[in-house]
């Protein structure tokens, strides 16, 4: 076992170290940091490559080799970060300043946060491995992506298509879950097993063209606005899959809520009225909304370029995210039933692709919930869709289980500053979550 006063600090200095590096993309510049890893794994004997993509942009993979009994683990974390907007931050967003048991600094959640962790859980692997003289069961690869804020194309997305043979592997471990501490004292660990699909569908309205002096009736922004006033009341139906049947069955066993707790256990019942009751409940939390039915989102407007001038078109963009399964194609068809007005169409102008779900009931997922539950008898552990988007649906299409956790137990405020001020990490949670990562790695690789 590792001494772990002396880990804890080792894990705050070096995410220190990692948040020192700006790594705001666009542009990324990801090769110093991607150059400090380098250095901290080789330093205690561990394979690294660091592969240098165009200007200034890099990403690392590593490995510690184990028997071949087992196909490879992955501990995957991205190295850039989003912007900030220095002049609402209390503390410098790229000195890692330690405060009232805070860590500070972009990135400190997403993902430097994690990427420390996994670090060090390389780090400690290997010191352990040196010590006992023993052999892993499956190498563990250590992998830091670049341009995943960007969506990953010069990420995980060009490592997929340059190098899919590094990332041959079994199970992967990245982020994209929670670690929620809820009402109560008591927390859950949503562990992401599947994602939704992210699409994009543009409305577009056609009137007759003019100049504004004479009103006209087919005016395309009218048009456009009664369109869009017609699907805001409009709502997918709610569909369960797998995953969020056993998401919400067992998060009612510590749910402090009781009229939230009872929808849930109505929710799974398998009854239809009671199921239509419970997921009326849970549709008023945002959050749970989100994964129980398909999204649509309104999110850029465009039309016109004169204010004397009635243009002949108007549209809007739809960011549409459907569940794992759902046909983006019948989601348009229902969209295209609910609208009356004419003039109006829709069109599916970027297509998401379609991941498969990792198995709830593998090997991997048990490691990280038997690592949870050591930290945490308390703990529920529990399978999540996620709503966003990460570079595990492209490892889970290459074929392999990739899971996310955001292994640090917070608060919804303090995961709520995630890509906002003041980002931070409690100091306490950071040293949960090493232990977590290295728990569940250690078990898993045995
Ligand atoms: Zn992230």
């Amino acid at each position: 076992m590792p001494d772990w006063e002396s880990v804890n600090a080792e894990t705050v200095s070096r995410l220190q170290a990692i948040i020192r590096f700006d790594t705001t993309n666009p542009p990324g510049n990801e090769l110093p940091l991607a150059r400090y890893l380098e250095s901290a794994l080789t330093a205690e004997g561990i394979e690294v490559t660091v592969l240098e993509m165009e200007k200034n942009r890099a990403q690392v993979i590593s490995r510690i080799r184990g028997s071949g009994a087992a196909r490879p683990v992955i501990l995957l974390a991205h190295m850039d970060v989003v912007g900030v907007e220095r002049a609402s931050w209390t503390h410098d967003p790229f000195a890692g300043e330690v405060s009232d048991g805070y860590l500070y600094g972009r990135g400190a959640i997403d993902d430097k946060g994690m990427l420390a962790a996994n670090l060090m859980t390389m780090l400690l692997l290997k010191r352990e491995l040196s010590s006992s003289g023993a052999t892993l069961s499956r190498d563990v690869v250590f992998v830091a992506t670049a341009d995943e804020e960007a969506g990953g194309e010069y990420g995980m997305g060009w490592l997929v298509q340059h190098h899919p043979d590094l990332l041959d592997a079994e199970f992967a471990l990245n982020e994209g879950g929670r670690t929620r501490i809820i009402e109560g004292g008591r927390a859950y660990l949503a562990v992401q097993s599947a994602e939704k699909v992210s699409h994009i569908v543009t409305v577009t309205a056609h009137g007759s063209a003019g100049h504004a002096a004479i009103p006209l009736p087919d005016n395309a922004i009218f048009r456009l606005g009664r369109a869009l006033d017609q699907l805001s009341s409009y709502a997918e139906p709610v569909m369960l899959t797998e995953i969020t049947r056993q998401f919400f069955s067992r998060l009612a066993e510590i749910w402090p809520k009781p009229e939230e707790k009872k929808a849930m256990i109505d929710l799974v019942a398998g009854d239809a009225a009671r199921m239509s009751d419970g997921a009326r409940v849970l549709s008023r939390v945002a959050v749970f909304n989100a994964v129980l039915r398909n999204g649509i989102s309104p999110t850029m407007i465009e039309g016109g370029k004169q204010f004397n001038v009635i243009p002949d078109s108007a549209s809007a963009v739809l960011n549409v995210r459907t569940l794992p399964g759902q046909s983006i194609g019948k989601v348009v068809r229902r969209m295209r039933a609910i609208i009356t007005e004419p003039g109006v169409k829709l069109d599916v102008t970027y297509r998401g692709e379609e991941a498969p779900a990792s198995d709830p009931g593998s090997a991997m997922f048990s490691a990280i919930a038997d690592a949870a539950r050591e930290l945490d008898p308390e703990m529920a552990v529990v399978p999540y869709l996620s709503t966003g988007v990460t570079d595990s649906a492209r490892l889970r299409r290459l074929g392999v289980k990739a899971y996310g956790i955001l292994p640090f137990p917070m608060a919804q405020s303090d995961e709520e500053r995630m890509h906002g001020n003041d980002e931070r990490v409690p100091l306490d949670s950071l040293h949960f979550g090493t232990r977590l990562i290295f728990g569940a790695i250690s078990r898993i690789a045995r």
